[in-house]
């Protein structure tokens, strides 16, 4: 199988623009931003979803992030940011390298991510907040 694009980012085998690494994470500009600042935070070693990275690794990247997404906000002078991963391509994700965008926002701007919403019908809630809380035993 030919070797993930973010993952030959990682390796400096392909350009980016890099703007923050350490021994193991990377954050660099996403090449087609929704914002001007638009950053991706991805491990550098190769794990699809968050189900499949380890726990402390996740730690370590969610901190990155966090530090991150602070200085690509105070450098776009953006009051808020986006800050989400998509979950395996049902949930849209294209890159089967995890990764959290962080997608600067301000007052009137054009970017557009949407969240839709349904209604559950009557006692569907709890079925469903039952079955969540058997799933994590
Ligand atoms: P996702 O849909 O969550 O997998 O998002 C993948 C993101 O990676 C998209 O926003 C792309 O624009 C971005 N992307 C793909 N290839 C590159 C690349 N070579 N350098 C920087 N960003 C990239
Ligand atoms: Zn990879």
């Amino acid at each position: 199988m030919p070797e993930c694009i973010f993952c030959k980012i990682a390796k400096g085998e392909i350009p980016a623009e890099k703007i923050y690494e350490d021994k193991d994470f990377l954050a660099f500009l996403d090449i087609m931003p929704s914002s001007k600042g638009h950053t991706l935070v991805i491990p550098k070693r190769h794990f699809q979803t968050i189900e499949d990275i380890p726990e402390n690794e996740l730690k370590g990247l969610i901190a990155a992030v966090k530090k991150v997404a602070t200085a690509v906000m105070k450098a776009t002078n953006s009051p808020g940011a986006n800050i989400f991963q998509n979950n395996s391509e049902f949930a849209g994700q294209i890159v089967p390298h995890i990764h959290f965008h962080i997608i600067p926002r301000n007052k009137d701007d054009k970017v557009s991510i949407s969240v839709s919403h349904i209604e559950y019908e009557s006692g569907e809630i709890s079925a469903y907040s039952e079955r969540i809380r058997k799933a994590l035993l």
